[in-house]
This record gives C-alpha cells, sequence and structure tokens, in this order.
C-alpha cells in the first residue's frame, strides 16, 4: 500500500513539473499587450532592473513597467 502511495506521489509531482515546464515555453508578450493568460507575467524595472508581476507595475505614457512610483516619476535609466 505505500509503494501505491509513493508511485501517485511521484506520478503527480512529475505531471506537476510537465505543466510547469510548458508556462515557460510560452513566448512573453509586450507590456500591456493582449489579455493575462493566467500565468503571472513577470516585468524588469526599467529604472533599477528589479523584476515584479506585471500586475504590480506601475507604467509611463510610454508603457514600460517601473517597481514603483518613485522609479515611475525617475524615469528610464540611461547608460
Ligand atoms: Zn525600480
Amino acid at each position: 500500500m505505500a509503494k501505491f502511495l509513493l508511485l501517485i506521489a511521484i506520478v503527480a509531482g512529475l505531471a506537476l513539473w510537465l505543466l510547469k515546464g510548458r508556462k515557460r515555453v510560452e513566448p512573453p508578450r509586450a507590456p500591456g499587450a493582449g489579455r493575462d493568460t493566467g500565468a503571472t507575467a513577470m516585468v524588469a524595472c526599467a529604472h533599477c532592473g528589479v523584476h515584479l508581476p506585471r500586475p504590480d507595475a506601475s507604467y509611463d505614457a510610454e508603457g514600460l513597467p517601473y517597481c514603483g512610483e518613485p522609479h515611475r516619476v525617475a524615469g528610464p535609466r540611461r547608460p
């Protein structure tokens, strides 16, 4: 019985791993384009480069993502 439960756990783990692997293959979408696919897309702050979930980012008039209001006001970091 214990072996049967272990087998189920392994199969479930493998299925989850395969599902996660599939999500990673999806091509990244441009910020603000289209609808959300359900997976939380990540964007990089245009000022400091930190990654955050797209719904949590603030956007400027050009559609560039920022981690927060201070960096949105500061604008994109220029080299
Ligand atoms: Zn930032």
